[in-house]
């Protein structure tokens, strides 16, 4: 079976090394049969110290030239789908949605992902990075985790994402709420909107790089998704060239001891863009 992988970054953020077409040449060599390109939209509406974590606004035409050659030159071997990470941030998302919308028709679909928390007495809480466990822990890890899912569920309610990245990204450095109970609660009623709105939700196995050494999300979350019936693909959310579809093969084993039977894959029906259950062997 031919893989695809709809999560991948390169050296248009200053934090990922490759360029784009490395990252497409990797694909090619591990034989997948899709890599959407998807790098980190620009924070520029975000607070200032996140700005520097993707591309500047004015990289945008570029990205969309770099990828769309990328997607003729490649077109007997691999395709190549474009993409776009972007953060939502509540109080800039009408001028994120703007900014987008202007390019609509060069993109092919959007991931929602969220890296900063707004909080009063700081620009935002930096969720990526060591440097906000500290914090999060002086301001109550349950309050934290409740803000973060009740952005999730803002992301998912706006509609305006095709898929959900790292669902339980919080979760990155090993913290664990401690009214587990109550906010599973919430993840639950996140996951039915999600349900209700038909978004994809990855299973990204950057986590296995990361210190929690697990997916995003949690196995417990996986079943719920399976449960569900809510559509899933599988993510590397590579960083650098090397970690294109990372460990998929394995991570398909697992899926399947889940429950797991089908993962979904984008094509090109009809002239649309329709997303289409592929059972996996
Ligand atoms: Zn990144
Ligand atoms: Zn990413």
């Amino acid at each position: 079976m031919r893989l695809w992988d709809y999560h991948t970054h390169s050296n248009f953020c200053d934090h990922a090394i490759g360029s784009l077409e490395d990252y497409t040449q990797s694909a090619i060599n591990l034989n997948l049969n899709q890599i959407g390109l998807t790098a980190h939209f620009p924070m520029i509406y975000l607070p200032e110290s996140f700005h520097h974590y993707a591309m500047l606004l004015e990289d945008l035409p570029l990205y969309f030239n770099e990828t769309n050659e990328l997607k003729l030159k490649f077109k007997n071997e691999i395709e190549v789908l474009i993409g776009l990470e972007v953060d939502y941030f509540k109080k800039s998302f009408k001028q994120i949605k703007k900014v987008i919308k202007k390019h609509r028709g060069k993109f092919d679909y959007l991931i929602g992902s969220i890296h900063a928390i707004p909080w009063d007495g700081y620009e935002a809480l930096p969720i990526d990075m060591r440097k906000a466990v500290p914090i999060i822990k002086k301001l109550g890890i349950d309050n934290v985790f409740l803000r973060y899912y009740e952005m999730m569920d803002e992301l998912v309610k706006t509609g305006f994402f095709d898929i959900i990245a790292h669902f339980d990204f919080l979760k990155k450095y090993g913290l664990i709420p401690e009214k587990n109970e109550m906010i599973y609660q919430k993840i639950l009623s996140v996951l039915d909107h999600i349900k209700k709105k038909d978004i994809i939700v990855e299973i990204n196995t950057s986590g296995l790089r990361k210190s929690v050494k697990e997916y995003f999300p949690s196995d417990d979350i996986i079943k719920e998704l399976i449960q569900r019936e809510i559509p899933m693909i599988l993510c590397s959310d590579a960083h650098t060239p090397n970690d294109v579809a990372y460990s998929f093969n394995e991570t398909i084993v697992k899926l399947k001891k889940l429950g797991l039977t089908k993962l979904y894959q984008f094509e090109i029906q009809d002239g649309s863009f329709k997303k289409v259950p592929k059972r996996i062997l």
